[in-house]
C-alpha cells in the first residue's frame, strides 16, 4: 500500500490538490497520482506542478453520469493500492467520493481543511469543522486508503517544479450505468464561480423584493465579485439557485473579500465564511450579530447604501 491520489474536475483544484498531494508523497517518499477527466492539453502542466503519473478517465459518453466511472477508478485503486487518496468537494466529487470509499471499505473525512502527515505513526491527521464551526475536529483513519474530500481554495494551488518527467495512462471507459441521463439543462450560475471566488456579494433577507437583487448584482459586476446568498434566499424565496447559499448546510468559501448585504450573521451562515480574508457588512441594524466577526461594516439602509457604493466604486475604478 503506498502512493498519493489526488482526484479533481476543475483546473484550480487539481493544482490545489496536486499542491497538498506532492507535499503528502514526498514526505512519505512515494508517488503522486493524479486523476483526470478534461484538460489533457495540461497534463505536463500537472507534471510539472508534481504528478509523477497521470491516469486520465476516458471523455464521457453521452448520457454518462460521473457515477459510472465509481467501478474504473475502484479498480484502479484495488490494483495500486494507494495509501491516500483525496477528492475535491465539490457536488459530483462528494457524491463519488462516498461511493469510492464504500467500495474500497474504508472510512472518508469529508470537507477537510487540515492534512499533516504523522510520520511515526505513518498516518494521516485529517481535521475538520464541526458543530457549526465552533470547533475542529481532528481525525486519523483506520482503515486503508486514508480519504478525504478537500474543500475549494482549502490548500495553496502547486507551481511547476521546472520540467519533470512523469507517465500518463488512459483508464478504460466505464461501463454502461444503470442511470441513463435524459436531459441536461445549463446552470445560469453555478456552484464553483462562487466556491472559487475571491470575491462575494452575499444578500439576505435584507432584501425585500426579487427585483432588488439587481442592487447587489450590478455592485457585484462592479468590483468583479459572485452573488450568492444565505439560506432563506435560496431555500425559502428560491431567489437565488440553492448551489449558492452559503454556511453549515451550503457552501463554505474563502473569498478574498466577502461583502454581506442585509444579513443578520447567525452562526449557521458565518460558518461558511469562517476562512474569508476580509469580510464586510452593511445592515441597518448596528446590533447585528455580523458585525462581531466584520473587519468593515456600515450601519445603514442598504437601499440607500448600496447604489451610493455601487456609484464611488464605479468612480473610483474608472481612475
Ligand atoms: C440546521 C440549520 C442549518 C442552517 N444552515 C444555514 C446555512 O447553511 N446558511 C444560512 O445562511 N443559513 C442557515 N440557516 C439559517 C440561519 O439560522 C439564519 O436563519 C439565516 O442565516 C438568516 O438569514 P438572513 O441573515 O438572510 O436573514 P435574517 O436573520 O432575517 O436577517 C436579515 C437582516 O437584514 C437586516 N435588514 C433588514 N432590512 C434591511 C435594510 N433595508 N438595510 C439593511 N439591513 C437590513 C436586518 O437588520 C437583519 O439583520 C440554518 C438554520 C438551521 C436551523
Amino acid at each position: 500500500m503506498a502512493g498519493v491520489w489526488i482526484l479533481a474536475e476543475h483546473h484550480n483544484q487539481v493544482l490545489e490538490l496536486l499542491g497538498v498531494g506532492r507535499d503528502l508523497a514526498t514526505k512519505q517518499g512515494t508517488r503522486l497520482t493524479a486523476l483526470i477527466w478534461d484538460d489533457r492539453e495540461r497534463v505536463q502542466e500537472y507534471i510539472d506542478c508534481g504528478a509523477d503519473e497521470v491516469l486520465l478517465l476516458a471523455p464521457p459518453a453521452s448520457g454518462q453520469p460521473p457515477e459510472a466511472y465509481v467501478p474504473v477508478i475502484v479498480a484502479e485503486a484495488l490494483t495500486q493500492d494507494p495509501d491516500i487518496f483525496l477528492i475535491e468537494a465539490t457536488l459530483r466529487g462528494k457524491d463519488m467520493a462516498a461511493r469510492i470509499a464504500a467500495r474500497l471499505n474504508t472510512g472518508l473525512c469529508s470537507e477537510c481543511g487540515g492534512l499533516t502527515l504523522d510520520e511515526k505513526e505513518d498516518r494521516l491527521v485529517m481535521e475538520r469543522l464541526i458543530y457549526g464551526g465552533a470547533a475542529v475536529q481532528t481525525l486519523v483513519c483506520s482503515t486503508r486508503p486514508q480519504m478525504a474530500t478537500i474543500p475549494p481554495r482549502a490548500f495553496a494551488p502547486a507551481q511547476p517544479q521546472g520540467t519533470r518527467q512523469g507517465q500518463v495512462r488512459e483508464l478504460p471507459p466505464p461501463p454502461p450505468a444503470a442511470v441513463r441521463v435524459i436531459e441536461r439543462k445549463p446552470k445560469t450560475r453555478g456552484t464553483v464561480s462562487v466556491a472559487e471566488a475571491k470575491v462575494l456579494v452575499c444578500v439576505g433577507r435584507g432584501i425585500e423584493k426579487q427585483e432588488d437583487l439587481e442592487l447587489a448584482r450590478e455592485l457585484a459586476g462592479v468590483i468583479g465579485g459572485e452573488l450568492c446568498c444565505t439560506r432563506p434566499i435560496a431555500e425559502e424565496l428560491h431567489w437565488l439557485p440553492e448551489e449558492t447559499y452559503i454556511g453549515l448546510s451550503g457552501l463554505k468559501v474563502k473569498p478574498d473579500l466577502y461583502i454581506g448585504v442585509g444579513i443578520s450573521g447567525q452562526i449557521q451562515h458565518m460558518t461558511g465564511i469562517r476562512d474569508a480574508r476580509v469580510i464586510c457588512a452593511i445592515n441597518r441594524d448596528e446590533n447585528a450579530p455580523i458585525f462581531e466577526a466584520s473587519d468593515y461594516g456600515i450601519v445603514g439602509d442598504l437601499y440607500d447604501v448600496l447604489p451610493r457604493l455601487t456609484g464611488e466604486l464605479k468612480q473610483a475604478l474608472k481612475k
